[in-house]
């Protein structure tokens, strides 16, 4: 489809900012990587199950990275299992206790998130980036604007964009005095402006990857709306090599908005990317019903392909010319399939719903086959 084609449209095309590439566990950070959807677990760490069930979830839902806490020894503990379960790497979160960091890591933990400045003494910093050396972890760097140091909060009298670069790269240098670079970093706020302005800076003082999120962004509609101005912001000036969508909601959920920022911005291609009508009087069918079950059926489409479901043809066939498959409402209770963009054959109202899911599952299958064939053999 040449609407996905960036190189055909030259105002649909992000110039990224050129970013240090790092490794977490086996998935690229940064430089030309593709940007990785992280989420966090919510359950507790030391249920291994049923931490295991929920980061199985998220994969289905196709998350690249995955952080889970570990407040205490018990997660530490569970972590091993749970990092032999997990077909993604694992980041372990930790907040105050060092040792935690240094149990994470030889559990197998692809990543650590934690600030060095709030370890203590330098001596512990090495000790943990010594860990992380022999282990192969990265580090994350979390700044938060709800957590900044009482010194630069004093500085500078509130949490501003200022304030929180200032953290990052006082963090930053304790790794690096270590001899350390394989780091990423984030200044979080709940305040779009605020993350958006400190990232913006950030941006232009450092060369490692960036791992965006808005932090504590709400509910589903309220957090997603939140976040995807935020981020979408920054991704959209090429900033951003890894994104964390923070909401009061699913994990898998979270990693299904991500997906979608990115797929509005034409910087990942996953699924079904469905483009459908608000509906009005006009519509020959139940739109809103018809795009929910989709929604729900098609969930399984790993492959990037594109539907467009439209009530009526003043729309219709215009975005069916831009989509792999389009149906549009017609009278009577037959609607018009367009394959291609072009028009094909109709469809009863009916049988309407089947008849889409099986249209869109049989060119997920022929692109698949077609990339297969097109992917060079290997030399025996
Ligand atoms: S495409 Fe037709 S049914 Fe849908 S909103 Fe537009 S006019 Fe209404």
């Amino acid at each position: 489809m040449t609407a996905d084609n960036p190189s055909l449209r030259p105002w649909r095309d992000i110039e990224r900012r050129k970013s240090r590439q790092i490794m977490v566990g086996d998935v690229p950070v940064g430089g030309d990587a593709p940007i990785t959807v992280q989420t966090m677990t919510n359950t507790p760490t030391e249920d291994a199950r049923a931490t295991i069930d929920q980061i199985r979830r998220c994969e289905e839902a196709g998350v690249d990275i995955i952080r889970v806490s570990c407040p205490d020894e018990a997660s530490t503990a569970a972590l091993k299992q749970i990092v032999r379960a997990a077909k993604v790497p694992i980041v372990a979160d930790i907040h105050f206790h060092y040792k935690r960091a240094l149990e994470a890591a030889d559990a197998g933990a692809a990543c650590l998130r934690i600030n060095p400045g709030n370890i203590g003494s330098e001596a512990r910093v090495k000790e943990v980036v010594d860990a992380a050396k022999s282990n192969g972890c990265a580090i994350r760097i979390g700044v938060n604007a709800g957590s900044l140091e009482r010194d630069l909060l004093e500085k500078y009298g509130e949490p501003c964009p200022e304030a929180l670069v200032e953290s990052a790269l006082d963090h930053i240098k304790l790794l690096q005095d270590q001899d350390f670079h394989e780091y990423k970093v984030a200044v979080k706020a709940s305040d779009v402006f605020l993350a958006v302005a400190a990232y913006m800076q950030l941006a232009d003082a450092v060369d490692c990857p960036l791992h965006l999120g808005i932090t504590e962004a709400g509910g589903l509609i309220g957090g997603t709306v939140k976040s995807a101005i935020g981020i979408g912001n920054l991704l959209w000036a090429g900033i951003g090599d890894t994104i964390r969508v923070s909401l009061s909601a699913e994990p898998e959920e979270e990693v299904r908005v991500g997906y979608e920022m990115l797929k509005t911005l034409g910087l990942r291609t996953r699924g079904v990317r469905i483009v459908s009508c608000p509906s009005c009087a006009r519509q020959g069918f139940d739109v809103i019903r018809t795009v929910q079950a989709l929604e729900s059926r098609l969930q399984h489409i790993n492959t990037p392909l594109s539907l467009s479901v439209l009530g009526c043809v003043v729309n219709g066939p215009g975005e069916a010319r831009e989509t792999d498959i389009g149906l549009t409402g017609g009278g009577k209770g037959k609607h018009m399939v367009y394959l291609s963009g072009v028009t094909d054959h109709t469809v009863e109202s009916d049988a309407m719903l089947d008849h889409i899911v099986g249209l869109v599952e049989a060119k997920a299958a022929e692109i698949e086959a077609a990339n297969a064939a097109a992917e060079p053999v290997a030399a025996e």
